[in-house]
């Protein structure tokens, strides 16, 4: 196989996983459960992976309080996050209010290309 083939096919992998998962997941257990599927990539590898598919747009990144990086693949648009903190699920929220509000905020001080981001954590009705 070459180089250029395994990388895609490795990418494929690591894609295929964030599609099955709810929430959002560390790469270590990524990496886990690619094991289970006989998927062996190192971890440094579905670390690469993980960082192009953020940087494709594929994949939000959401650092933790622990400072670990989770990954989940969303929805293209902007949106926001709603966690839980114990068993990660997710829900892609929207909030036209924070949007007025910030573009608000950033016009009274004159910036422009303004970002922002803003998520919510709890415990999910499951938990
Ligand atoms: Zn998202
Ligand atoms: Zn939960
Ligand atoms: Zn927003």
């Amino acid at each position: 196989m070459t180089e250029a083939l395994r990388n895609t096919r490795q990418r494929r992998a690591v894609a295929a996983v964030l599609d099955e998962l709810d929430g959002f997941a560390s790469a270590q257990h990524i990496h886990e459960l690619l094991d289970k599927r006989g998927e062996h990539v190192g971890l440094s590898t579905v670390y690469r992976n993980l960082q192009a598919l953020v940087e494709a747009g594929n994949v939000d990144a959401l650092r933790g309080d622990d400072g670990e990086t989770r990954y989940r693949q969303c929805s293209s648009g902007h949106h926001h996050h709603l966690v839980c903190r114990a068993c990660g699920r997710t829900v892609e929220v929207e909030g036209p209010t924070v949007e007025q509000w910030a573009d608000r905020v950033a016009d009274e001080h004159r910036f422009t290309d303004v970002s922002h981001t803003l998520e919510i954590f709890g415990t999910c009705s499951n938990c």
